[in-house]
């Protein structure tokens, strides 16, 4: 049965079908529940009259009672405009137009009281408010007191009316309609206990405040309910794959007891040692596990990896790690085959260019159990790629990866699922990471391999070029290699080519004893990893590159990255290049080169880059910036199209708002207790409408 939500907005009075369609492809709104749930992004306070003294340039719209005292038109043709006094006891202000002058001077009248209201700018040392709305005061307006909503609209919706207040009169005619539909979403003790006001009075007021105090309450009441019914369904997942996934129980470590006592390189931190024991306890638990390990670059997640592989194989089962790139599935593949070769174990790369024939033998290896580990890219999740029997599927820099890749690998065994272990460079605000991946554990290693020397950020402008240079063939003397970066924002772009290809001739001219590589993304594979392959090897000094070499590439006599226009650059990009130097021993360097012209934003994300090494508080700021949509790539942005929470901001609301989930679920796993019937309805009405639940797992 359609509900009444599901009514298609076109029966509105003052819509019809055209004005649907129009704000159907401007907002996605298409029903009564998508126009209910278009909140307003602001309000514009008209529940007092300020004086004209009281006002400053930093107050958003204000609303002012006073008189005309003075109509002039000032200048000529095109900048002609209308300047007009406005006074009250205490001072006056100016008010400004520049168009409709006519119709508007016309109008006014000296003398008269009228309401004024708009936002008040500094011009020159004075104060006005430009195109102002101005009405005549009545006992009417002089009473009213109201929060004004303004609502997110379109130029072309504005072009056929649909402005915000006409939005706001539609709202209303749907919210007059709905009145007798709307049901509680929470039992009535979640709400008691957090203070939730009811849920047709909060969407009243979200769109209709009288004061603030009720508005805030409204919106606390609406964000609590968004992120309680995410954390809700996040949960059950978990719940329910513990007690559906049995997973395989790996006891036998014998392989392990062998590479401590022999082969361990270095001492693990005491962050390793943990995270490690948190992953072998679900291996060994009969649960299948679906662990997210989040270590920023260079915390050492690559040995952690293969050690949680060891405990898979020594039972004689499999273990694969799936990377984002060719180049990083190389790289992990040289790792650790490094340490399979002392134990002896059968280790293999796949990856698209793996040639036929080899693939063929790849293939019967993994069926015939000889192959132990398998490294590769995506390639090694095709159906033709079938395992004797996989243990444990590691997804390198899963935010690259779709969840459906994570799923596909759930099926490449036959009876049991495998151990599914996600590993991210990218820190994730803690906020994002429990919505995200709500649905997994969480294992951290915040702490890095002792004796690192923190690496040393500077911001240079262009001009400071030739000292840059000077700097970079000192460290070259001392035998360091250099990265210097270049924003390839998009891989086709030909301007970010040419200034790549600039760059490379000024650095060859200003280098003229060095071996330069370069890399950049419009180069074959074979090609890239050539010269990839000559600055790992030492053959050559300094490397031109655009973004490819981002993430996961491990040269560790490279030592200074300079990167070319750094503003363009979004944070968490930044700290990924900056991770690829501080890998030796040596002090490194990470120099950001810019213009001088700087937006705010992209000076606060340079300053923060100096600041700090520390990638969770990197990921807090990138979050205030640029909201939570940005920060994982647009494949996962439907999951964070929160329609009122904000994840930057509602932090303790979130915690709050998985916490009485989680109560909740212990108290009533099915929910099937009278007194939760309402979040059982909810959901249930949720799972037919919002294209959102889908997407979550
Ligand atoms: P990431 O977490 O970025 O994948 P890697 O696994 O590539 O980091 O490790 C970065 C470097 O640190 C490697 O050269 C690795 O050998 C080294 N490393 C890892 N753990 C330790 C440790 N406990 N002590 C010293 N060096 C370590
Ligand atoms: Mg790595």
């Amino acid at each position: 049965m359609p509900s009444f939500f599901d009514t298609s907005i076109e029966f509105l009075k003052g819509v019809g079908p055209q004005k649907a369609a129009l704000i159907g492809k401007e907002l996605s709104l298409f029903t009564y529940g998508d126009l209910i749930q278009h909140y307003p992004f602001r309000y514009e306070d008209r529940t007092k009259f300020y004086k004209t003294s009281e006002i400053n340039a930093d107050m958003p719209f204000v609303q002012l009672k006073g008189r005309v005292t003075k109509i002039d038109t000032v200048g000529e043709l095109r900048k002609k405009r209308l300047v007009v006094r406005f006074s009250d006891d205490s001072g006056h202000i100016e008010l400004v137009w520049f168009k409709g002058i006519p119709w508007i001077s016309k109008k006014l009248k000296l003398g008269v009281d009228y309401v004024v209201f708009g936002k008040p700018t500094a011009y020159g040392r004075k104060l006005n408010i430009a195109h102002p709305e101005i009405e005549v005061l009545t006992t009417q307006n002089e009473k009213i007191s109201f929060l004004q909503p303004v609502y997110h609209t379109s130029e072309k919706m504005k072009a056929r009316f649909l402005d915000s207040r006409a939005l706001s009169k539609l709202i209303r005619q749907v919210m007059v309609l709905a009145e007798r539909h709307i049901n509680e979403t929470l039992p009535a003790r979640i709400s008691e206990q957090f203070g939730l006001i009811d849920k047709k009075f909060a969407l009243w007021h979200v769109h209709f405040p009288s004061n603030n105090e009720l508005l805030q309450k409204a919106q606390f009441r609406l964000k609590f309910e968004e992120l309680f019914f995410i954390q809700l369904r996040l949960l059950k997942l978990k719940i329910s794959r513990i007690d559906k996934f049995k997973g395989q129980v790996f006891k036998d470590s014998k392989l392990l007891t062998s590479f401590y006592n022999d082969h361990l390189p270095f001492d693990l931190t005491n962050a390793q040692k943990r995270v490690i024991k948190e992953i072998y306890h679900d291996m060994k638990s009969g649960r299948q596990m679906n662990r997210l390990l989040q270590g920023d670059v260079g915390s050492g997640k690559t040995i952690v990896a293969f050690i949680c592989m060891l405990l898979v194989v020594s039972s004689g089962s499999q273990a694969s790690m799936m990377a984002p790139t060719e180049i990083l599935a190389g790289q992990h593949y040289e790792g650790l085959k490094e340490y399979a070769d002392k134990l002896g174990l059968g280790i293999a790369k796949l990856t698209g260019s793996t040639k036929t024939s080899e693939r063929k033998k790849i293939h019967e290896g993994l069926l015939s159990g000889e192959i132990k580990i398998l490294v590769g890219t995506h390639a090694l999740i095709e159906d033709t790629v079938q395992f004797n029997n996989l243990g444990l599927a590691i997804i390198d820099e899963q935010h690259r990866f779709g969840v459906a890749q994570r799923a596909k690998l759930w099926n490449k065994n036959r009876n049991v699922y495998p151990h599914i272990l996600v590993m991210t460079a990218t820190p994730i605000p803690r906020t994002l990471a429990m919505t995200l991946y709500g649905d997994l554990d969480v294992s951290v290693i915040d702490e890095m391999p002792a004796g690192r020397k923190p690496i040393k950020t500077l911001h240079q402008y262009d001009a400071k070029r030739l000292e840059v240079f000077g700097f970079m063939k000192k460290e070259i003397q001392k035998g360091r290699q250099i990265y210097v970066v270049y924003p390839l924002i998009e891989e086709s772009s030909k301007l970010d080519l040419k200034d790549l290809m600039d760059g490379y001739e000024s650095i060859a001219r200003a280098f003229p004893e060095q071996h330069i590589s370069i890399v950049h993304g419009k180069m074959k594979p074979q090609d890239k990893d050539f010269e990839m392959q000559r600055f790992v090897k030492h053959e050559t000094q300094i490397m031109v590159a655009t973004t490819v070499i981002e993430v996961g590439v491990n040269v560790p006599n490279a030592s200074v990255m300079v990167i070319e226009n750094a503003e363009r650059f979004g944070l968490a990009q930044l700290h990924q290049l900056r991770g690829r130097v501080g890998r030796g021993a040596d002090q490194s360097y990470c120099i950001l080169m810019t213009d001088y012209r700087l937006s705010k934003e992209a000076r606060t994300r340079l300053e923060t880059m100096v600041r700090t090494n520390n990638g969770f508080e990197i990921a807090d700021v990138d979050l205030k910036l640029r909201g939570p949509g940005d920060i994982t790539g647009t494949q996962q942005s439907g999951v964070l199209d929160l329609l009122i929470a904000d994840l930057s901001k509602d932090t303790k609301l979130l915690q709050a708002a998985r916490n009485a989930a989680s109560d909740l679920l212990e108290d009533d796993p099915e929910l099937s207790k009278p007194e939760n019937g309402n979040i059982l309805r909810h959901i249930q009405s949720l799972k037919k409408s919002v294209v959102n639940w889908g997407r979550i797992s």
